[in-house]
């Protein structure tokens, strides 16, 4: 179920229950008051038809009875209702006042006063409802009513409590029970008590207390219409604005998991959606920082290691590559050159007489010797030539590609060029030669033993000479 529907059932449930709870309690409490004000009024008017009548005979034995009595309510004998239009139902508003005297309307409802089987209209206690004695029904008072049942009756008894009218509670002459008679009104003639009217009766809802309560009933439909209405209308435009925030965010999320890491959803309200959108905001922001950061770190340690790599395969003083390093890609070039059947040379230079050098012009001096013929052998190689210090004063090349021939030119070429070069701006008396041994031959085996070939003709340069450059195939 989506996070919409649940949310619009919540609101449509708690607008429901409310009005619901609201409503029904309202229709009872009314029902209820409507029926008490009315037992009230029945009962006042009751009682004032009842002393009319005694007033004009006296007591009951002396009248002619309840026919008589029903007459004199047809004759309109008897004194106006106690408020206007009190004897016409449909018309007559609820009225709480005009109870007599004796009536403070504080006795127990009647259900409180009856046995489970009274049912208000079946026979009197303690009798069964098919003993063939049941009062007929409509003995008591009912008042004359225009066009239908009347709307009340009441139990009319004489000044021992012994019922004249029964109102198909109790039976004529029978003694009033001592719980219905704390509550009797008196009825009094001439300063003499004649009569009690109980002020317990039967009611029948008049038409127009009917309509109030139907128009209740309307309303309360109307109020749970409204509020459903309501609360479809509150969830739509509360789950609308709430599915977009979560929307974005799903999105932002999304975005986040592909790479995107700086995402801003829109903040809409102070509620905690945008609470959340705000706080999310805040982690994407502090998320890229910390990524950006932690890449430019990376970069610095990639920097770092790569110039630690180059720092450990350099020689420090002349820069050129290392004995260790040269050692591997020879090895490569070894490999490459038979797999391939393509030529490699591989040379060993060795400065002349440089511990005279050192010696003579300072060890300093014999460092710039070092680094200035490093340069002019890096200088004069191709990219693919291989060159480095192989230690002291010892270089070592190898030319891919290079038959012997050629490398042995190239060699000499070299020697010419470090001869040649103007030693006397190092040191006035400053002279710097190399010798060098050069082979080519890849049946050596290794490119280390062709190092070695090389390193007996160099050594063959020093014993012819020096300032030389030996080599053979
Ligand atoms: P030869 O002509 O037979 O090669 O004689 P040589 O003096 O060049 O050979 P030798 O091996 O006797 O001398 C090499 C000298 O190189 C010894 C050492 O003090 C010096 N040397 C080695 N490394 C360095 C360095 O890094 N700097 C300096 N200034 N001198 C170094
Ligand atoms: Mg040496
Ligand atoms: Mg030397």
């Amino acid at each position: 179920m989506s996070l919409r529907t649940k949310f619009m059932l919540a609101l449509l449930l708690t607008g429901l229950a409310a009005v619901a709870m609201v409503g029904g309690l309202a229709y009872v409490g009314m029902t209820k008051k409507v029926d008490t004000i009315r037992r009230e009024q029945a009962a006042d008017q009751f009682h004032s038809v009842v002393t009319a009548y005694l007033q004009k005979y006296g007591n009951w034995q002396a009248s002619p009875g309840k026919q008589g009595f029903d007459a004199f309510m047809q004759s309109g004998e008897h004194p106006p209702p106690l408020s206007d239009g009190a004897q016409d139902e449909d018309r007559r508003p609820p009225r709480e006042d005009g109870r007599g005297a004796q009536d403070d309307g504080r006795g127990p409802p009647r259900e409180d006063r009856r046995g489970p089987q009274d049912d208000g209209r079946g026979p009197p206690r303690g009798e069964g409802p098919d003993d063939g004695q049941r009062p007929p029904r409509g003995e008591g008072y009912r008042p004359p009513r225009r066009g239908g049942e009347p709307p009340f009756r009441f139990i009319l008894a004489d000044q021992d409590f012994k019922v004249l009218l029964g109102a198909g509670v109790y039976r004529h002459g029978e003694a009033l029970p001592e719980a219905a008679r704390k509550d009797a009104r008196a009825v009094t003639v001439n300063g003499s008590v004649v009569a009690y009217v109980s002020p317990e009766g039967v009611i029948t809802p008049s038409k127009q207390e009917l309509q109030y309560l139907a128009a209740m009933r309307d309303a309360l439909w109307y109020g749970v219409s409204g509020a459903a209405v309501l609360a479809l209308v509150l969830g739509l435009l509360l789950s609308r604005s709430l599915g977009r925030t979560l929307g974005h965010l799903t999105s932002a999320v999304r975005a986040m998991h592909g790479g995107s890491l700086l995402q801003r959803v829109p903040v809409e309200g102070k509620d905690e959606v945008a609470e959340l959108a705000a706080a999310f905001n805040d982690m994407s922001e502090k998320l890229a920082r910390s990524h950006q950061e932690l890449q430019e770190s990376h970069q610095t340690i990639l920097q770092q290691a790569e110039q630690m790599r180059e720092l450990s395969v350099r020689d420090a003083l002349t820069k050129l590559h290392n004995r260790r390093h040269f050692d591997e890609q020879a090895t490569t070039l070894f490999s490459h050159a038979v797999r391939h059947k393509r030529p490699l040379a591989m040379v060993i230079g060795d400065i002349d007489y440089f511990k005279k050098i050192n010696d003579q012009f300072s060890h300093a001096t014999g460092d710039a010797v070092l680094r200035q013929v490093g340069e002019i052998l890096r200088s004069h190689m191709r990219l693919s030539d291989l060159v480095a210090r192989y230690g002291g004063e010892e270089f070592v090349i190898a030319f891919p590609e290079t038959e012997l021939p050629q490398a042995a030119a190239l060699c000499d070429k070299l020697r010419g060029i470090i001869e040649a070069f103007p030693w006397h701006q190092v040191h006035p008396d400053l002279k710097v030669t190399m010798s060098m041994g050069v082979y080519a031959d890849l049946a050596a085996g290794t490119a280390e033993a062709m190092l070695q070939k090389a390193d007996a003709l160099l050594y063959r340069a020093k014993e012819t000479g020096r300032n030389r450059v030996c080599f053979a195939a």
